[in-house]
């Protein structure tokens, strides 16, 4: 299939490759020369315009920073200069709001669109293991589904247009206030003088347990790898868990949802990222515990 790809940073460099090497053709767009020039060793087709890489394609693949360049590169270089009948999925993490919005004018101009963001790393998406998150009708779905299914492991729908991006934002906000919760309590329980291995050997087989403690432990040598093994090198960086976390407090205002502990996580985690810790791993929040 001829697909479209529009963002090839960190994570969407991974993704194209990915389709590549499932025997797409993809026509890959950036801003950026060395991402250009990455995606073309990584088996794309690079060009230097999105209308031109999106011309006569089946499929439109962004994976864009945030909603207002989603909005604007949409509106002003793919709806027109896409077939009409090329499927559109945006897999940025962006606000609900405007993931509906462009969805709704991409339908109005005769578009299929789906909202696709996913979980999971840089190295997820090198690896092709991405989860995929995904809204829109379910016809939209299933076309999208085996694009998607060539960059993850796992896609589901998660309802209509929308669905994908308040999936995610509801599942990061859990993650941010747990991996905090999970912080506070290895430094209290260190502090009352548990020995910590001993203290997740107990937890993590008992009510305490969570994926922040099981698979991404803050603390260094106990349970599996994360990055507290690697000095809080990212991993999944303080400045992408306050984007999300911020997209979060925004949903939860938009819709009257009482969200005390997201409010408080987000705030820690402003504090934090402020204090010049934005490029560190999230999980290095415990050092201010
Ligand atoms: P990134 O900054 O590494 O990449 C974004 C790319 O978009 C850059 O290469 C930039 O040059 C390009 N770009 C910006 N404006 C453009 C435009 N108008 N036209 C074409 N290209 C443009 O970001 P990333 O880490 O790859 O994240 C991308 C998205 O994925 C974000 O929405 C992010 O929240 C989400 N996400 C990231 C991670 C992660 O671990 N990095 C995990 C899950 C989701």
């Amino acid at each position: 299939m001829k697909i479209a790809f529009i963002g090839l940073g960190n994570m969407g460099g991974g993704m194209a490759a990915n389709l590549a090497k499932a025997g797409h053709i993809v026509h890959a767009f950036d801003l950026s020369v060395e991402a250009l020039a990455r995606a073309k060793v990584n088996g794309c087709a690079v060009f230097t315009s999105v209308r031109d890489a999106v011309a006569g394609v089946a499929a439109v693949v962004a994976m864009l920073p945030n909603g207002k360049i989603i909005e604007r590169v949409f509106e002003a270089d793919v709806f027109g200069y896409a077939p009409t009948d090329a499927i559109l999925l945006d897999c940025s993490t962006i606000d609900v709001a405007t993931a509906r919005k462009v969805s709704g004018e991409a339908a109005t101009k005769g578009y299929a669109m789906v909202d696709a963001p996913v979980s999971g790393g840089i190295a997820a998406a090198n690896g092709g293991t991405l989860t995929f998150m995904v809204g829109g009708s379910a016809e939209c779905f299933a076309r999208a589904e085996p694009i998607l299914a060539d960059m993850g492991k796992a896609v589901i729908h998660a309802g209509e247009a929308g669905a994908g991006q308040a999936a995610k934002i509801c599942n990061n906000m859990l993650l941010g206030a747990s991996m905090i919760a999970t912080c506070e309590t290895f430094a209290m329980a260190k502090k009352l003088g548990l020995d910590l291995q001993t203290f997740y050997d107990i937890s993590s087989k008992a009510s305490g347990q969570n994926w922040s403690m099981t698979s991404y432990c803050p603390v260094a040598g106990v349970g599996p790898m994360s990055p507290a093994d690697n000095d809080y090198q990212v991993g999944f960086a303080t400045a992408l868990m306050l984007k999300d976390l911020i997209l979060a407090m925004d949903a939860a205002q938009s819709v009257g949802a009482d969200t005390p502990m997201g409010k408080l996580a987000a705030e820690l985690y402003q504090a934090f990222a402020d204090a010049g810790s934005s490029g560190q791993d999230f999980s290095a929040i415990i050092k201010t515990l």
